[in-house]
């Protein structure tokens, strides 16, 4: 029999009042299977899907190119901030992107009269130091050794010509090898690195061993077809975002965020309608918007996914301030609806604050969620930790803060043209959640379980049964809340992560 007990989500949102993710509990239904079996692949916009539906907000104390790795390694992805000049923002484009390779179709180069010192700039900049070495130093040019860390490592001389110290006795690979052959001489040949020639032996491509190892490593990575890992950054709609978004599409940006907190307005639609037109292949992920009307002006344009929330973040002061916005549960219930009769997957962004928040947004129709506080403390966010009465903690602000906005953040919230600074965000600090690579596998294994409880194995199927009517709710009264959560204990400790 399938259980009728409950509510369905449209009746838990038909009324007049918004829900946030509190409100409500998820009904159980029926186990058949392991948590291990859970698939939670999704589509993060209308043409990218990851394995794992986690994305990083794009805030100066949340995402730049080590959180950006980190999430598109375990299979979320990371979305880099604007809070910075240019320039700024396209290198930590180019960080995420150089991270893994298939084909390194753009290796850097040097020429027998280098020097190690050269080798050694080359190390801090990019964190590499096998360097092809070509007759002129470029691509391009006749391939007459390499050098890798071991020929250089021992080198008390940094001064050394590269000519005294590379390897001239090399093994390559011909231009035209597919990926997987080239692989199998990489595994075969025990060798770091496998410079790719043309005929002529001149330099095309470069392929590196550790690769293999990153893949091996990471199975469910987000990548692109040329094996490189999938990053968004975000634009705002002012002056200077088309000179910025020239310059990450160039670093090989994969997805633009359009980042507006009321994202219903003619400077969106201009901007969208301008990224179709001279960057088709480009994926734009719009918002925000918490209102069926404002998805549809969206959609209309062009957006490949959308960005839903307005006020639900944990450092923002939007809804006390302008009292305009939505509550998130109820936000994410309609737009998701309205979204998916055009194919477009929304993210749900701000105000998740457990792992049952993500099950929640999930379950309301989300493809993904988008998490900042969820994400700040942990090593891979910018900044450093610092400690407060014996608590290690990380700064987190919203990018609407009076201190995000002095150091240049005013582009989100229509502010800058006037002198007065309407602030709608705190900032502080949140606890040491130690490294993503820790706390993310905690985070999905959670998620799993969870589904794993509702009784679905995917998120398509959470979906095809809330659209259904077969998945069931009840709204929490505020005892029903206080039961639900810790109570009675005279003194207990905190699990490290909820
Ligand atoms: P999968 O690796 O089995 O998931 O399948 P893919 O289609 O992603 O990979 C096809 C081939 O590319 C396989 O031989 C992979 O080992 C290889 N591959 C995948 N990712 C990378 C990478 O980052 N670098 C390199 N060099 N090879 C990769
Ligand atoms: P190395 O042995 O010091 O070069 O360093 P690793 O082999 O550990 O790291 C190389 C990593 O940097 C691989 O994931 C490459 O795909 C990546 N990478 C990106 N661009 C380049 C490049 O221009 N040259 C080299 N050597 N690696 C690159
Ligand atoms: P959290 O995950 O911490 O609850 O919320 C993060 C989200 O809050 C971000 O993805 C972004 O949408 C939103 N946000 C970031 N900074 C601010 C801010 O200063 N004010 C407001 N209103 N929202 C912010």
């Amino acid at each position: 029999m399938e259980s009728r007990d409950g509510f369905s989500a449209e009746e838990l949102f038909t009324k007049k009042t918004g829900r946030a993710y509190n409100d409500f509990i998820i009904l159980p239904g029926y186990i058949d299977f392991l948590p291990e079996e859970v698939n939670l692949e999704t589509n993060l916009t209308r043409n990218i899907s990851i394995k794992n539906p986690l994305v990083s907000s794009p805030m100066d104390t949340v995402t730049e190119a080590g959180m950006a790795i980190g999430l598109a390694l375990l299979g979320g992805i990371g979305i880099i901030h604007y809070n910075n000049t240019i320039k700024q923002q396209m290198d930590e484009v180019r960080k995420v992107k150089r991270y893994e390779n298939g084909f390194i179709t753009d290796p850097i180069v040097l020429a027998p009269g280098n020097r190690i010192t050269d080798i050694d700039r080359i190390k801090d900049e990019y964190g590499f130091s096998g360097i092809p070495i070509t007759e002129n130093g470029k691509l391009n040019s006749k391939v007459v050794g390499i050098v890798s860390n071991r020929d250089i490592d021992f080198e008390t001389d940094r001064s050394k010509m590269l000519s005294e110290v590379m390897t001239r006795d090399i093994l390559t690979a011909k231009k035209g090898i597919s990926l997987v052959e080239a692989n199998n001489i990489l595994k075969k040949s025990k060798k770091g690195k496998l410079p790719i020639v043309d005929e002529k032996g001149c330099l095309v491509a470069l392929m590196s061993r550790s690769d293999l190892q990153k893949n091996r490593e990471y199975p469910l990575a987000s990548k692109d077809t040329r094996k490189q890992l999938l990053v968004g950054a975000a634009i705002s709609t002012k002056k200077d975002s088309i000179e910025r978004l020239d310059a990450l599409v160039e670093a090989g940006v994969n997805i633009i965020v359009i980042d507006s907190a009321q994202g219903n307005s003619i400077f969106q639609t201009d901007m969208i309608q301008y990224i179709k037109k001279n960057y088709p292949e480009l994926e734009v992920i719009g918002g925000n918007v918490v209102t069926e009307e404002q998805c549809d002006v969206l959609i209309r344009a062009g957006v490949d996914a959308l960005r839903i929330g307005m006020g639900p973040g944990s450092i923002c002061t939007t809804q006390m301030t302008m009292s305009v916005g939505r509550a998130q549960a109820t936000a994410v219930y309609k737009t998701a609806g309205y979204a998916k009769k055009f194919n477009i997957p929304v993210i749900a962004d701000g105000g998740i604050s457990t792992i049952g928040h993500i099950s929640k947004a999930l379950s309301l129709g989300a493809s993904t969620v988008m998490m900042g506080s969820m994400f700040a403390g942990t090593a891979e966010a910018p900044g450093e930790y610092f400690y407060e009465k014996g608590v290690r903690l990380k700064k987190y602000r919203g990018m609407a803060s009076q201190e995000a906005m002095e150091a240049g953040g005013k582009k989100r919230y229509f502010a800058d043209e006037s002198n007065i600074m309407v602030v709608q965000g705190v900032s502080g600090a949140v606890v040491d959640k130690g490294s993503l690579f820790d706390y993310v596998p905690y985070l999905i294994q959670g998620l799993k379980h969870s589904f794993q409880d509702i009784g679905v194995k995917s998120v398509r199927l959470l979906h095809e049964k809330l659209y259904g009517n077969d998945l069931r709710f009840e709204l929490r009264s505020s005892s029903a809340q206080m039961e639900g959560g810790v109570h009675d204990m005279y003194s207990y400790k905190e699990p490290k992560y909820i």
